[in-house]
């Protein structure tokens, strides 16, 4: 077998180990078990491959199962793209459980701080809430979570600085991680305080410990750069989903070359996934990341939100009522809480039973609202100015009614 034969794909791999650990998004496909260096197929179609030197083979891998009825089927073709840039996984919840197991093996540490209210997933890790009285240990969240993966997840209340520093010194050189939403949308939508982020980057560096920003949820959806962009804050490593899938499952998890390299099969962090980074999801992904691109859609979304947010308030001040309305861009959440809301605790004292009513009388009127208070509301580049001022007008008399 002459090297000769397999040039192409020789060079291709080497592109694709700049970019993606080992050069692939599951172990193993580099080859790491057989010897040699994988063809790169460029085309496949029924039982055949090719690769890009043009050789051709009977396949008897069939994408690791699911080619049931041989490759490009024409009932179950779609656009097919390549390119990706980071580890990519099927949903936000593989994002945030791999990265946190990067995160345990850079620092060899086993201790993550997550913040009461942030949402990270169903990871076992990241089903946790506060124990009773002091925020020390926390203690499972569902049923199936066992105490000794609770005692590895600490808690903190979100914008609370102070309780972060408190458990970096009662932890000393414990503490793998700190995750979090930076602007968090699954406890309603939270405004982070000034200096808190900053805060936990300085934290986190000065303890040797890893800064992660979940952003599935606000990845190209604040902005192109998320949340980090929008505040100019760099974590160590990012998650990102839905946006990116273009509602096909994708989560992907990203970060400094150094601790990337560290994911299987170019580090020892086992991480896999059979149809991770597969064509269709990524190809509705890439797809819309496309059309987000260079076209006025932020811009756009900054709109609609920005009257959608001035008619909430006008409403709202028009029927006398004190009401906390938050948005970043196409994000917006409307507590029925008079404020400050500025984490999970606040958060919780929202008139829940109002906003069913509200919820119902929005429902009725045509406007389909996420079905609970700690839900955010999302724009699109498809809401016209008439479906914000229809929104707008249904809210009034929606109002009106949870308040009789
Ligand atoms: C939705 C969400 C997840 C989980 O993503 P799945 O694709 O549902 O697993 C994780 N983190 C955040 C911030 C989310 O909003």
């Amino acid at each position: 077998m002459s090297e000769e034969r397999w040039k192409k794909s020789r060079e291709w791999l080497e592109r694709a180990e700049q970019i993606m650990p080992g050069g692939v998004n599951s172990p193993v496909r580099a080859f790491r078990s057989v010897g040699g260096h994988p063809p790169f197929i460029c085309r496949a179609k029924g039982a055949t491959l090719w690769d890009e030197d043009g050789n051709q083979y009977i396949d008897y891998i069939g994408s690791w199962g699911p080619m049931i009825l041989g490759h490009a089927h024409p009932e179950v073709t779609e656009a097919i793209q390549q390119a990706e840039m980071v580890r990519l996984v099927n949903s936000g919840t593989e994002a945030t459980m791999s990265a946190i197991r990067l995160a345990r093996a850079a620092t060899q540490r086993s201790k993550i701080v997550k913040f009461t209210g942030c949402y990270h997933g169903h990871g076992d890790s990241f089903l946790i809430a506060a124990g009773s009285g002091a925020m020390t240990f926390g203690v499972p969240d569902s049923p199936g979570v066992t105490l000794e993966t609770a005692a590895n997840t600490l808690l903190a209340p979100y914008n609370d600085l102070k309780a972060v520093q408190d458990l970096f010194s009662q932890n000393q050189g414990e503490i793998a991680a700190v995750i979090l939403e930076p602007i968090p949308g699954n406890m309603g939508l939270i405004t982070p305080k000034e200096g808190f982020l900053q805060g936990l980057r300085d934290l986190t560096t000065q303890h040797e410990s890893l800064l992660i920003f979940d952003e599935v949820m606000t990845g190209f959806r604040v902005k192109p750069g998320g949340v980090q962009e929008l505040v100019g804050i760099k974590p160590d490593l990012t998650t990102l989903g839905k946006v990116i899938g273009g509602g096909l499952p994708v989560g992907a998890y990203g970060g400094k070359r150094e601790l990337m390299q560290m994911i299987a099969p170019s580090g020892p962090v086992y991480q896999a996934g059979t149809l991770s980074g597969n064509p269709l999801a990524v190809a509705a992904g890439m797809t819309t990341l496309s059309l987000l691109q260079g076209s006025d859609a932020y811009q756009i979304l900054e709109e609609r939100g920005a009257a959608l947010e001035a008619g909430f308030r006008k409403n709202a001040q028009d029927l006398g009522l004190d009401l906390h309305i938050t948005r970043y861009g196409s994000m917006l959440c409307l507590f029925f809480h008079p404020g400050p809301v500025t984490d999970y605790e606040t958060a919780k004292q929202s008139d829940t039973e109002r906003f069913g009513r509200y919820f119902r009388a929005m429902l009725e009127r045509g406007i389909h609202l996420p079905p609970s208070q700690f839900e955010v509301i999302f724009l699109s580049t498809a809401h016209t100015p008439d479906d914000i001022n229809a929104t707008i007008k249904a809210n009034r008399e929606a109002l009106q009614i949870a308040f009789a």
